[in-house]
Order: structure tokens, then sequence, then C-alpha cells
């Protein structure tokens, strides 16, 4: 995320965000005075997401919460961790890590907010894994005026208050459950064929299992598998291991990549792709992604294949991950497990939209969700019939904000307001 007095542009710099102001309050009072005094109010996470999502819009302000003072609180007994509204998974990590925990799952990259994943159905990969929204037990929000709600598991509210878009209020702190830490190994094979792919199987081969492919050809360049020590040996029948360490966008050093090479290490440093000090991803893209039932997993890939022609000519590389069913009302896994077909597109955005289009096009029978952080054209009509809680969602924002405060333009489209 880069800024200047006058203009916020989000990590990937495809977005410039619209806004009256910009403000990074020191103090918890601060943040409260800020809200209660404002019209309209968006909070910006690390800035990872690549469309509007974030926007307050010209009326509206923009907060940054990285200026309150961090909180990662460890309670090694109940097995949580107490994370506030900015910090980013990295340093959240490291801390649990320390403290003998970890997390079930992680992103391809560390670098993100905790607050801003979960809002946005954020996920790794792995059939048993759900987004990174089901480990949080609890949300901690500053309200319309100022208050403070808190929102628990158990609560009638809380299956639509994680994976909130940032549209109910600013989440200032989040309590996510833990688990024993746990080390993982990392392979990497080499042109998986689509011909013949058993894709449950493959999906099904670790913990976690991402496939790539630049769609140049059928088939994948490369498959990440990523073993728990304390699971099965890996069996790998369908590949051939890779002879050398790999990125996943072709020409990008491996350098920037988590240890490959079956060597073990602590989760944190084996679920992401990308390690935390070096720039994830290639740095020069823009990102779209769609969730749909995994049982279609083999049918979709199919019909990308039937238009990779198009798709490779503005494509870096595609990742296809899977994700288990998550009860969240606007998670793109919501109620079913899913495999998720992730594009990374070069910069360029007037060439990348019509291939968007054709993409959705092609997954249009798949009932594809988009993911709500990324590059997509699914008109908002068609999104609240994909997303069957949207209604519900729309019912509790306007509990809880009855004045939209925390709305703005991507949400009153998405909401149909
Ligand atoms: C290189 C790269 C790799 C990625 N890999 C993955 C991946 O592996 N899996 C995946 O699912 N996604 C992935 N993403 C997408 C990314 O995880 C999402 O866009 C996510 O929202 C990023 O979090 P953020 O804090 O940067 O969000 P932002 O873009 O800053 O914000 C997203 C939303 O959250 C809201 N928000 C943020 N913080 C708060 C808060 N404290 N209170 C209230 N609302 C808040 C914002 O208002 C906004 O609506 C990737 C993105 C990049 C750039």
């Amino acid at each position: 995320m880069s800024q200047t007095a006058r203009t916020v542009t989000n990590w990937a710099r495809n977005i410039t965000y619209e806004a009256k102001e910009f403000h990074r309050p020191g103090t918890q009072d601060a943040l409260r005075s800020l809200v209660a005094g404002s019209a309209r109010v968006r909070v910006l996470g690390s800035g990872h997401s690549f469309n509007r999502i974030a926007e307050p819009g010209r009326d509206g302000v923009l907060v940054s919460l990285a200026g309150l003072p961090p909180v990662v609180d460890v309670d090694t007994v109940a097995r949580t961790v107490r994370v506030s509204g900015g910090v980013r998974y990295a340093e959240l990590a490291r801390t649990v890590h320390a403290h003998g925990l970890a997390l079930p799952n992680m992103a391809s990259l560390p670098h993100i907010s905790v607050a801003g994943s979960v809002a946005t159905g954020t996920h790794g990969s792995g059939v048993g894994n759900g987004p990174l929204a089901t480990a949080v037990r609890e949300v901690e929000l500053v309200t319309a005026d100022g208050s403070t709600a808190v929102v628990a598991r158990g609560d009638a509210r809380f299956d639509g208050a994680v994976t909130s878009l940032g549209a109910l209020g600013v989440v200032t702190a989040l309590t996510l459950e833990l688990e024993p830490a746990y080390e993982v190994e990392q392979y990497v094979f080499t042109e998986l064929p689509l011909a013949g792919l058993d894709y449950e199987a493959v999906a099904g081969a670790a913990y976690s299992v991402s496939l790539f492919t630049d769609w140049r050809e059928p088939g994948f360049r490369q498959v990440w598998v990523k073993r728990r020590t304390d699971q099965a040996p890996v069996d790998f029948p369908w590949a051939a291991a890779a002879t050398g360490a790999m990125h996943p966008v072709p020409g990008m050093p491996a350098v920037n990549c988590t240890a490959q090479f079956g060597e073990p290490g602590p989760w944190h440093e084996r679920l992401p792709h990308f390690r935390a000090e070096f720039t994830p991803s290639s740095g020069a893209e823009l990102q779209s992604e769609y969730l749909l039932p995994r049982p279609a997993a083999l049918d979709a890939l199919h019909a990308l294949d039937a238009v990779r022609a198009t798709v490779a000519g503005v494509l870096q590389t595609c990742e296809v991950r899977t994700v288990a069913a998550d009860p969240q009302w606007l998670s793109p896994a919501h109620g079913r497990d899913s495999v998720a077909l992730h594009f990374t597109w070069i910069e360029d955005t007037p060439a990348v939209l019509p291939v968007v289009r054709r993409v959705e096009e092609a997954l249009e029978p798949f009932d594809a969700r988009p993911h709500w952080g990324k590059v997509f054209t699914v008109p908002p009509a068609e999104l609240r019939r994909r997303y069957p809680r949207l209604a519900a969602f729309r019912d509790l924002a306007r509990s809880l904000d009855p004045t939209g405060k925390f709305s703005n333009a991507f949400v009153r489209e998405v909401l149909g307001d």
C-alpha cells in the first residue's frame, strides 16, 4: 500500500481509493471519536484486495488501524489468541508459534491483515481446511456510535459477523482458536496431465495441495503438496518430483518461496507459498478467484481448458485449491466443500477484464462464487442468487448500522441497497 497526503492506493496499485480523508488513529479513544463523528467510514487493512471493497467514497473517511498498538495475546490454557484489528498473519503466526501453538491454515502469503482477510473469506488449501475465518470464535467491533459490540460463536449473528466485507463496524479485535504447533514438509511435483486427472485423489494427497498452470498447455506445470509430519507420508504417483526449487509464477525467483524438497519446518513457514520477508506472488498483477462445488472440479477445469488460449494471453499463473465448507453467510465456501480456481493476471485492467468475463461465462454452469477481494464482473442480481444468505446479512448490517455508516458503493451494489 502506498500513500501521500492525498492518495492512498492498494498493494497492487490498480486502485486509488476515493475518500474525503485518510486517518491513522493512535489510540482506541481517537478511533471511537473518529467513528462517532464521521458520516461514513471504511477500514483499510493491508490493502491486498484488488477492487474497491475498502473504498469509502468522496464523503467518507478511510481508516488504517496500523497506528494502534498491536495486540497478540495468547492464552495457552484456552488455546486461543486475541489479535487486534491491524495485525498481519506474519506477526500473529510468529507469536502463536513461540507459545507452542498453531493456526489450522494460512493463505498463500503471510503479509495480509487478519481482520481484512477474514472479512473477505480469504482461504488457503486443503480438503479438510475451511477458510481462515473458521478459526475465529469472537469479533469485537466499534459500531456506528463509537461503542463496542462483541459477537461470539453461539450468538445467532455470529455466522454473519466474521466474513462481513467490513460493513458492520471497525473490527478492533478477533479471538481465534489454536491447536498444538505442528511441522509441515513441502514437496513440488511437475507436469501433471489434465487427461485422466483424478482430482479428488490429487487434492486429498496431503493436508494442503495446490495445482498451478499457465494454461498454455492442458495440464498443470506444478503441484505444491504440504504434508503435516503428524500425518501419513506423501504418496504422489501422478507426477515427477521437481529437481530445482520453484516459484508458482514462471520467471520469478524461488528464493521468495517457502522451503521445498520435504525439509520439515514450522507450520507458518510452510503453509504460505511466499516468505514474509519477500515480495509475494509477482508483485505486478491483478487477481480473480471463483469457488464452486468440489464435485464439479473436473468439469470446471475442462471448461477452462476449452478457453485456455484466451486465458493464457493475460495470465501469469492459475492456482487450483480446495476449501472445506464454512457456515459464514458470505463465505465463498458457504455450505459447500469447494474447489477454488484462482487467476494471477498481468497488471493490465483493459486487457484482463474481457478475459475475466470469458472465464465467468465458462464457469457459469457451476454456480461459481467470486472471491470478495479480487476482480470480478458477476452482476449483483446473480451474486445474490449465488450467495443465498446475502439477504440475512443485509438485515444484520441494518440492525448494527442503521444509517449505513460502514457501507460503500461496493457493499450497496452487492446487497442491492
Ligand atoms: C499477493 C496476494 C496473494 C493473495 N493470496 C490469497 C490467498 O492465498 N487466498 C485468498 O483467499 N486470498 C488471497 N489474496 C487476497 C487477500 O487475502 C484479500 O484481498 C484480503 O482481504 C486481504 O486482506 P487485507 O487486510 O489486505 O484487506 P483489505 O484489502 O485492506 O480490506 C479488505 C476488506 O476488509 C475490510 N477490513 C479490513 N480491516 C478491517 C477492520 N479492522 N475492520 C473492518 N473491516 C476491515 C476492508 O474495509 C475491506 O472491505 C491475496 C492477495 C494478494 C495481493
